[in-house]
């Protein structure tokens, strides 16, 4: 008998972009162990997840075989670190084995992180560890039920190897599901070379996977350049609305699709300041939290630029028309912006226009947290306790000396809440399932990082990763994963 492969894969970018990769292999290695496949996205993906928890998917996921149907490819991309443009990046330890159809109809790329040097790896090792494995695997599944658009992780296992960073870790391989791995740095590659033709070929096979609708049109670059726009102004806004830094919002880590993708330096705000920067290699805070959209808007402003030699006719009359779709990124995201806030504060939209009031409201409060040093995510759960009568945790957040502020907020908000009459039990209800009581905390990530790399334990991940797959809904036993970092574990935190 012969048993079914283990993905249905179907390799366009493989197929349709020759030229764009080098075709590679991931690297074996000695001990293959698991750390965790994640049943759930196996499911959704339409695989087999008994036939992937079998000895075979632990060397597929270790990068030992090849399944059938994968070509393994490492992808080429350029981009700019920190405003400094580098024309060559690429997967330099990543590998795209290929492409399935989830359940849902939608293409997914599967990849290797970790699996070994490939030709883009400059002076890299090609390989990862396994506490930022983890930590990719915990955030990035966090942020998925947290609603957000973002990679996701179907495995992570451990190799066995020693590799070397500022200490000898235990090497690990993740593999990585996107909607695409397509990133503005793709566009730039090409670009930076004048190869007009690749980039025709990259605009093409991007608009067919994430834009059909705008195949064959004539201004399809330009539409595409919007639809970019649009989709990177929504994500920003989400992260700004669970307290989400990214950390490294390089070009290169920007994706087309609109996904969060690379679980490098990123962290959740705790204590509210738009300043925070939990990255150490981020000296001039230019990755900020309150920068964010400012940077978005920038990277943007790079797939534009790559994108001109594809516009038809008069250059002059291209850059107007990019420069006017580039100028759309602060409405757009200003009404996501809005949109999320409102949710977060329990408002409808409603037919009068009430915009720049809600928008005043939300950027008040974010005030008072600031002012107070509340942390972030309780301040905003806790707000539906007040409506339902008990303000008392709020209040403590905010101490003394912030009782009146919030209680001046507060009757806004209130007077606010009354004249879109609905019941306040029904809009509290509705604002849990849009402040998180769960959200990965970096001194919990870090205890759960540091068990499973000191001494393989693996029960603080699983528990993390199960409270945090969680967001929405309280329970007393999950009370460690609501609490905020004691001010000393907080101070002075960095992610890399
Ligand atoms: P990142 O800062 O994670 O976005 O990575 C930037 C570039 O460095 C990409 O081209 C990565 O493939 C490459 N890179 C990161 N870590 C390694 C490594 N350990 N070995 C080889 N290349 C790497
Ligand atoms: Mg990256
Ligand atoms: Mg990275």
């Amino acid at each position: 008998t012969t048993t079914p492969p283990l993905f249905a894969f179907d390799n366009r970018y493989a197929r349709e972009l020759e030229g764009l990769y080098a075709p590679w292999q991931p690297a074996a290695v000695p001990a293959p162990r698991w750390l965790r496949l994640n049943h759930a996205l196996a499911d959704e993906l339409g695989l087999d997840a008994q036939a992937l928890a079998s000895d075979t998917g632990l060397a597929v996921f270790a990068g030992n075989q090849v399944p059938d149907g994968a070509q393994p490819l490492a992808q080429a991309y350029a981009g700019h670190q920190f405003g400094g443009f580098s024309p060559q990046l690429g997967d330099g330890r990543a590998l795209l084995l290929g492409e399935v159809i989830d359940r849902r109809g939608q293409r997914r790329d599967i990849a290797l992180k970790g699996s070994g040097r490939t030709p883009f790896s400059r002076g890299g090792d090609g390989k990862a560890a396994v506490g930022p494995v983890l930590r990719e695997y915990v955030i990035s599944e966090a942020m998925h039920a947290l609603g957000l658009p973002t990679t996701r992780t179907l495995a992570a296992v451990a190799t066995g190897e020693t590799i070397r960073r500022d200490r000898a870790l235990p090497g690990a391989v993740l593999t990585r599901v996107a909607a695409s791995h397509i990133r503005v740095g793709t566009f730039q590659f090409f670009a930076a070379r004048q190869d007009t033709d690749k980039l025709r070929r990259l605009a093409d096979h991007t608009i067919a996977r994430h834009d059909p609708a705008l195949a064959g049109r004539s201004d399809r670059d330009l539409q595409l350049l919007l639809a970019v726009i649009d989709r990177q102004a929504r994500l920003v806004a989400q992260w700004m609305g669970v307290g989400f830094i990214h950390g490294v919002m390089n070009t290169d880590n920007t994706t087309v699709s609109g996904e969060t993708i690379d679980y490098g330096p990123c962290a959740f705000l705790e204590a509210y300041d738009p300043a925070t920067v939990f990255s150490s290699i981020d000296h001039h805070g230019r990755y900020a939290f309150g920068n964010q959209p400012g940077i978005a808007h920038w990277n943007l402003a790079r797939l534009a630029e790559a994108l001109l030699p594809l516009l038809p006719g008069d250059a002059d009359a291209a850059v107007a028309q990019l420069t006017e779709a580039l100028d759309t990124f602060g409405t757009r995201f200003d009404a996501h912006w809005l949109a999320v806030h409102r949710a977060k504060l329990g408002l409808e939209a409603g037919a009068d226009d009430r915009d720049r009031d809600d928008h005043a409201l939300a950027i008040d409060y974010l005030g008072l947290l600031q002012r107070h040093r509340v942390d972030f995510t309780l301040g905003w759960r806790r707000l539906s306790d007040a409506l339902r009568g008990q303000p008392g945790a709020l209040q403590a957040l905010f101490g003394p000396a912030g009782a009146d502020d919030l209680t001046v907020w507060l009757a806004h908000w209130r007077t606010r809440l009354q004249q879109q009459g609905t019941a306040d039990d029904a809009v509290a209800d509705r604002m849990d399932r849009h402040n998180p009581i769960h959200i990965p905390r970096n001194h919990l990530v870090e205890a759960a990082l540091q068990a499973a790399t000191d001494a393989q334990d693996l029960q603080p991940f699983e528990r993390l990763l199960a409270a945090v797959t969680h967001p929405w809904s309280e329970h007393a036993a999950d009370a460690l994963y609501a609490r905020p970092a004691l001010p000393e574990q907080q101070a002075g935190y960095q992610t890399f």
